[in-house]
């Protein structure tokens, strides 16, 4: 029932209201492509169907809603193995901002 990495981005995006193009546009894939990896979502969560598949996977917690610009966004890209440094939507600068503060807190506490 493991999803992999392609299924998930998939069905969050499944999950996101895009449609099968505008899937194919942002993972750089062929929209005919996609049908046969909702399919396997579909397959192995066992769900009827697509609006399906979402809500079993919402349930098992797998489409946790991503979370940018702090430590935790931060913290979260490393346990999917991506380079939180390269995030786009603020993890970076949360990340330096929450640095700075735990250092004025050791600095306050020494
Ligand atoms: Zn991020």
């Amino acid at each position: 029932m493991n999803l992999t990495d392609h299924e998930l981005r998939v069905l969050r995006l499944v999950a996101q209201g895009s449609t099968h193009q505008e899937i194919a546009d942002e993972l750089v894939m062929t929209a005919k492509g996609v049908t046969p990896t909702v399919n396997r979502a579909i397959r192995k969560l066992g769900a009827r169907n697509a609006p399906h598949a979402v809500h079993l996977a919402h349930l098992a917690g797998i489409l946790r809603r991503e979370r940018h610009g702090d430590h935790a966004g931060f913290t979260a890209h490393v346990r999917r193995g991506e380079d939180p440094w390269a995030c786009t939507q603020g993890c970076p600068e949360g990340e330096r901002a929450y640095r700075a503060g735990r250092r004025q807190q050791r600095k306050e506490a020494a």
